[in-house]
């Protein structure tokens, strides 16, 4: 039977020395985040994800949701009173804004809580997970009557919130979107269109559902540019505030997939809906950008927490398993064979997850805090640098990090062998869970293309500057501690490779933008291992200055400076590689005429 136990000591250990929270206490918002007030968050929330999520975990994978004919659906067992206790304890309020009954926790804050949830029980994780970025939607574009109507009982966990985008002909391309979105004479409008794919279109465990949809005008223009989104409850509210009538807003079917049984994929009919538009007519894209940048960032998370869970099984399996003996001899000799732990190839595994693991936390921490920056810091100088890092680093935290989050699923499943196969132990479970998260919120290669894109481009490329001076800034600093010196010139190759690259895309993707799409996937890699090289020179200074100060606990931060030096060693030199690839460019790629791929 699988275990999880919520990795609290390392998002400490980061908040600590990476996020560095204390320095941010005149930060609105992060007053209330006191050490005490952060552990007992960390402590309590790690409980409630592994005593109350985690069990159902495997039960919603076996049972499913059912949607019945009257167009209900209900959830796995277990997961409706689950639900009551996650609301009951107030979690969903935990970040939301204090106007509207959250308790204002800083993003990292719930960022390491997420994490909690999402290993234990990502299904279960998603029924609120999408309704965070429906409220950053309502409050930056909302009217004051719409933020009034929905975002208290958002906040309070009662109602949940879903986001329409995807129609059967159309993902990541939403200008050819064919849900109207006609104006009556009262200010709402009649939604009218099939929407599909949409996570947590219904279910039993909210009041109300509010979807947030995009949808055209009559005579919006053709394209990206006509797009509108609109807010349309499942129920209509009253302007007392109680539930109204039934809107004409129904499940239609929900998807059998791959992975993530417990949570409802439903196609969603709206069939004369009634909604209201948010924010200005044709601008809803930018609008539903808000929510689904908040939503790669919880999507990139998601990666990160089922590699997490992944891996703490595939360490226990290693004590337990005895395979053959180690290459240098015995190391039980007592015993019939060894453990796997003595096994470079399955250390090599294991490595691997333990270095992307806690790099990609401190990433997704330190991430967390610039989305908080971006909106409160003190400066307009320091809202805008942690604007810009936060929006270059976006599409390298969800495509990196659920790259490297399926990666490490499927590597720790290969610990256990053939048992990591078999239902029982769960590892298929977290693989196939896993892999959603490479695909929605829009697909990995999509991410990419929005990094060499417009991230790169935006002001000049000013973001990237701004990135790599705190790099240079931060490996020179490091050089001249001796403990530090081989890490930071390992990172200094690395981001070498990363400026290499640029530049070869800034020569070569004019002539011919091929070839920026065709180095595009290889170039977020390259800022996935630095930007997380960057994390890891961070925790090893961290973790110097605790062994210097005589803090109690050698062994474990000792253990954190091998796995910088293993990062260094074995992860950061995928750069170059890459960066080689980069320059091979689009030529041979898009040689091949169409119907040579189906010759054979
Ligand atoms: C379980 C599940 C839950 C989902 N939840 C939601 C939800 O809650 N709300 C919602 O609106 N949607 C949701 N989706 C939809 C999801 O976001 C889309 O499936 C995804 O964005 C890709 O769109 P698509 O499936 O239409 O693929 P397509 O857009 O057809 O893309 C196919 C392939 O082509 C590539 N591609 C397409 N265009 C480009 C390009 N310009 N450059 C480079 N590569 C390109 C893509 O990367 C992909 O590999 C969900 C999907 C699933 C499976």
């Amino acid at each position: 039977m699988p275990s999880y136990n919520p990795p609290v000591k390392d998002v400490r250990f980061i908040l600590d020395t990476v996020v560095e929270l204390d320095r941010y206490s005149n930060v609105p918002g992060f007053e209330a985040a006191s050490a005490d007030i952060v552990a007992a968050v960390l402590e309590e929330g790690g409980k409630f994800a592994a005593e109350v999520a985690f069990p159902l975990n495997q039960i919603g994978d076996l049972q499913g949701c059912t949607r019945h004919d009257d167009g209900s659906v209900t959830t796995p067992e277990g997961f409706k009173e689950a639900y009551r206790q996650f609301v009951e304890a107030g979690w969903t309020t935990l970040h939301s804004p204090v106007e509207f009954g959250g308790q204002g926790m800083p993003t990292c804050v719930a960022t390491a809580f997420g994490e909690f949830m999402c290993s234990a029980n990502h299904s279960f994780e998603m029924y609120y997970g999408l309704t965070r970025g429906a409220i950053n939607a309502l409050i930056a574009k909302g009217s004051e009557e719409l933020q009034a109507r929905y975002i208290p009982n958002m906040v309070a966990g009662t109602w949940t919130g879903t986001m329409n985008l995807t129609e059967p002909h159309c993902g990541t391309d939403l200008g050819l979107i064919k849900t109207k979105a006609v104006p009556g004479a009262d200010g709402s409008y009649a939604i009218t269109g099939t929407k599909i794919f949409i996570s947590a279109g219904e279910h039993d465990l909210s009041e109300n559902i509010i979807h947030l949809v995009l949808a055209k005008t009559p005579d919006a223009p053709e394209g990206s540019k006509g797009i509108s989104l609109f807010v349309v409850p499942k129920f209509l509210v009253n302007d007392d505030g109680s539930l109204g009538d039934r809107n004409a807003v129904s499940c239609g079917s929900i998807e059998h997939k791959m992975g993530i049984h417990g949570n409802a994929t439903c196609v969603m009919n709206y069939d004369g809906a009634t909604g209201w538009m948010v924010g200005e007519e044709n601008k809803g894209l930018a609008a539903m950008f808000i929510m689904m940048n908040d939503a790669r960032l919880g999507v990139g998370l998601q990666g990160l927490a089922q590699g997490e869970i992944a891996y703490q099984n595939a360490v226990h399996y290693a004590h337990d398993r005895r395979q053959g003996r180690a290459l240098t001899g015995p190391a039980d000799p007592q015993e019939k064979a060894d453990t796997l732990f003595v096994h470079p190839d399955v250390r090599r595994m294991l490595m691997d997850g333990k270095a992307l693991t806690e790099g990609l936390r401190a990433l997704m921490l330190w991430g967390g805090l610039q989305v908080d920056l971006a909106h409160k810091a003190q400066t307009e100088e320091e809202r805008q640098t942690a604007d810009d890092l936060i929006s270059l680093l976006t599409p390298v935290i969800k495509g990196y990090g659920t790259d490297k989050g399926f990666e490490i699923a499927v590597n720790c499943q290969q610990v256990y062998g053939g048992h990591g196969y078999i239902r029982e132990w769960g590892m298929e479970q977290y693989v196939r869970d896993a892999r959603i998260a490479q695909i929605y919120e829009g697909a990995n290669g999509v991410q990419a293309m929005d990094l060499v894109g417009p991230k790169l481009a935006q002001n000049g490329g000013r973001a990237l500057q701004l990135f790599l001076k705190i790099l240079a800034e931060d490996i020179a600093a490091a050089k001249a501690e001796p403990r530090l010196a081989g890490f930071a010139e390992a990172l200094e190759k690395a981001t070498g490779q990363l400026q290499a690259a640029t530049m070869w895309l800034m020569q070569n993707a004019m002539t011919n933008p091929n070839n920026a799409g065709a180095g595009a996937y290889h170039y977020m890699e390259i800022m996935g291992i630095v930007s997380v090289g960057l994390m890891w020179l961070r925790m090893a200074k961290g973790a110097i200055a605790r062994i210097d100060a005589g803090d109690g606990d050698k062994a474990w931060l000792e253990a954190k400076l091998t796995t910088a030096r293993y990062y260094a060693e074995q992860i950061m030199p995928d750069a170059g590689a890459l960066r080689r690839k980069i320059e091979g460019g689009a030529e041979t790629m898009m040689a091949l005429p169409p119907e040579m791929f189906a010759n054979r």
